[in-house]
């Protein structure tokens, strides 16, 4: 019972952040994002017609995600599902099917040029990562997938959903930007950095950062001896400086390599989930700023 009132108060109190106005007057559409940093997108595209439900919420792991009984309830009540896709939300199939939802499942990574990445689950099988919006290129076209589906579902709305999506995707571009000159100011030989899982395959091929990490594109592997062993003395060699854990995976492996190599952690880096609203990654916008500062910082060495 206190797990569910404290549900409830979870979910009003998001849908209360991204629309305090409307959330009192009872928004038209209602919509669902499957984790926090694409309902942070949906909530830009839709502001003012739209509220949204997060499933997954800040600082948590989608990857590992275990439907609550009111997730069901949220999904048969809404117009329009939005999930990243790549078989990111694995869960997610069943718990619509559960649902019995008539809703329109929208996957905002559509025409997204996928990478591929290494599936330590499957035998080292490779599959496409599921990261796409850890580069802002990618992000704008979300916002493109997501502004159709909001015009589709609720065309009286065409105009604003349109309005929010120009001024949106101008922070985007200007993120990026900033981003890349930021980047700029460190060789390239030192744009390294290791994370904790592989979720930044999209970043650093978008601005030119080399990623190591110890375990595979999914939390629920464990990386093996080897591969830590591995990792170990690519560190030292190449003299790694920027070593980072994320929010939402236990940090425990990568404070012990940084004991074994003795590099500082440089911080935590949001890679698939935002922080809570009052941290440093409480939008998908900030959550770059947060990730490429701190990235940058660690690797000039400061
Ligand atoms: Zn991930």
């Amino acid at each position: 019972m206190i797990r569910r009132i404290r549900r409830m108060v979870t979910a009003v109190f998001l849908s209360a952040g991204l629309f305090p106005a409307l959330a009192l007057a009872g928004p038209p559409l209602q919509v669902v994002a499957s984790f926090s940093i694409l309902g942070d997108m949906v909530g830009n595209v839709g502001a003012g017609r739209a509220a949204v439900t997060v499933l997954v919420g800040p600082n948590q792991d989608t990857h590992v995600y275990e439907p609550k009984p009111g997730d069901a309830k949220a999904l048969a009540s809404a117009s329009l599902i939005f999930v990243n896709g790549l078989g990111f939300e694995g869960w997610m199939p069943r718990l619509v099917q559960t649902s019995g939802t008539k809703g329109r499942t929208v996957t905002a990574s559509q025409g997204v040029k996928t990478l591929t990445m290494v599936d330590e689950d499957a035998g080292g099988k490779k599959i496409a990562d599921p990261h796409a919006w850890q580069d802002l290129a990618n992000g704008k076209l979300y916002v493109a997938n997501i502004a159709q589906a909001l015009c589709e579902a609720d065309p009286d709305g065409a105009e604003v959903y349109k309005a929010n999506a120009r001024a949106y995707l101008a922070k985007i571009e200007e993120t990026d930007a900033w981003v890349r000159a930021e980047f700029a100011k460190i060789p390239q030989a030192q744009r390294k950095i290791i994370t904790s899982h592989d979720a930044f395959g999209y970043f650093g091929h978008a601005y030119g950062v080399a990623i190591l990490a110890p375990l595979g594109f999914s939390t629920e592997s464990e990386a093996s001896a080897k591969n830590v062993g591995k990792l170990i003395r690519q560190i030292k060699q190449e003299q790694v400086k920027a070593l980072f854990i994320e929010n939402m995976t236990d940090p425990r492996l990568v404070e012990r390599i940084a004991k074994e190599t003795g590099t500082r952690v440089g911080g935590a880096l949001y890679s698939d989930a935002l922080s809570a609203p009052d941290e440093p990654g409480g939008t998908y916008l900030d959550m770059f700023r947060n990730n490429a500062g701190k990235m940058v910082a660690a690797m000039a060495g400061q």
